[in-house]
């Protein structure tokens, strides 16, 4: 692969809050390989970012690229051709968005999996695509009728949990509770037994990995973690002994603040008044749980549920999302880091992912604004390149 130049970089180091000035960025073989003044002379792949902004790609850690809208229009027996299909048209859109990797935590058909197959044989352009393959649900679970892997029982759990770790996934994806789907669900009620926790997570260590949890409330989250859950979704009821205690374990949460918080999508996307209903009454709560966890310390994942390109109100959910974390007492900085430096690590990336310096993945994202003077600035990449490669320009 040829060497490509960055020219008149501002580059924003998202673990300082600083900014490089006009700095040169040497890219090759997929990686930032230096920083320098100007390039040498006789280059040809130049491009002159002209003062603009760079900033590493964003990492969206709550994607379904396959999920179906309104959810309740599922088809279990979908082809898995079509599936994917869906899936690689989310996973484009996310990429031209500046995201330029994705945790997934459940897709019909394992779609994320044959989405990377697809980046990898080089057919198609897609994010980094961490996949949990299909999540796992009991059999009357809050993945049921969703296309999960269905189990019931500690053994059950395990070998479910191997099997989609054994199909290429990268962590393992529960459901400890409810959530605000369905009419009449209860996102406080728990739906795992002890022991189907400990199978999972077994299953999940003896794979050199993490098992990551779809949560509603304290009490579910109290007993997941203490059975060796590492990462929390959505946690719309959280109080402050709790909050204290996953900060303590280390462990992270997705807030996902924006499914409580995007009326006017679900609405265009056809959600039941019922489901809008749900997520309208639980807002102030979910506000109030992220804002104790942030305060505790709990170090906060970027994630969205929606497609990660759709837009919200004029920006891409992702990027709504990292707004809303500010509002609940994240630092401007620290909403960054949440889509960069603090997934990195979670994903044990933290040399290779989500900064732009030298030896880092060359996922990078040209903005006209410094993001740390306004997150909106991420909403409109003028260049966006993946793996050392330019997949959107508009310089
Ligand atoms: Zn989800």
């Amino acid at each position: 692969m040829p060497t490509t130049w960055l020219t008149n970089a501002n580059l924003v180091d998202v673990e300082s809050g600083g900014l490089l000035p006009s700095q040169t960025v040497e890219v090759a073989d997929g990686l930032v390989r230096s920083l320098a003044s100007r390039p040498p002379a006789g280059e040809t792949d130049v491009i002159d970012l002209d003062g603009r902004f760079l900033v590493p790609g964003l990492i969206s850690c709550h994607t379904h690229l396959s999920i179906v809208f309104p959810m309740s229009e599922t088809d279990p027996e979908e082809a898995p051709a079509a599936t994917v299909l869906r899936a690689f048209k989310r996973a484009h859109d996310a990429l031209a968005a500046g995201i330029t990797t994705v945790r997934c935590v459940h897709e019909q058909n394992r779609a994320d999996l044959w989405v990377r197959h697809g980046q990898a044989q080089g057919w198609l352009d897609a994010p980094r695509i961490y996949g949990a393959g299909r999540a796992i649900t009991t059999p009357q679970g809050h993945g049921a009728g969703a296309a999960c892997a269905v189990a019931s029982g500690e053994e059950e759990f395990y070998r479910a949990a191997c099997e989609e770790l054994e199909a290429g996934a990268d962590h393992v994806k529960i459901f400890i509770n409810g959530g605000l789907a369905r009419a009449g669900e209860d996102p406080s009620a728990s739906e795992m037994d002890d022991g189907e926790l400990a199978g999972t997570v077994r299953a999940a260590d003896e794979h050199g990995t993490y098992v990551v949890a779809h949560s509603g409330a304290s009490r579910a989250i109290r007993q997941a973690l203490e059975k060796g859950v590492r990462c929390f979704e959505h946690a719309y009821e959280l109080d402050g002994p709790t909050a204290s205690l996953l900060a303590a374990r280390g462990a992270y949460l997705t807030p996902t603040l924006i499914v409580t918080r995007c009326e006017p999508w679900m609405r265009a996307n056809d959600f039941a008044e019922a489901t809008i209903a749900n997520a309208r009454a639980a807002a102030p709560g979910h506000l109030e749980s992220i804002r104790t966890a942030v305060a505790a310390g709990v170090p906060i994942l970027c994630g969205t549920d929606l497609p990660p390109a759709d837009d919200v109100g004029g920006l891409p959910a992702t990027v709504l999302e990292m707004t809303l974390l500010e509002q609940a007492g994240l630092s401007r900085l620290g909403a960054l880091q949440a889509a960069t430096t603090t997934p990195a690590r979670l994903m044990g990336m933290s040399a290779q992912l989500g900064q732009a310096r030298p030896g880092f993945h060359a996922d990078l994202v040209a903005l006209d604004h410094n993001p740390l003077d306004g997150l909106e600035a991420l909403g409109r990449p003028r260049l966006v390149m993946s793996r050392g490669k330019v997949v959107q320009c508009t310089l």
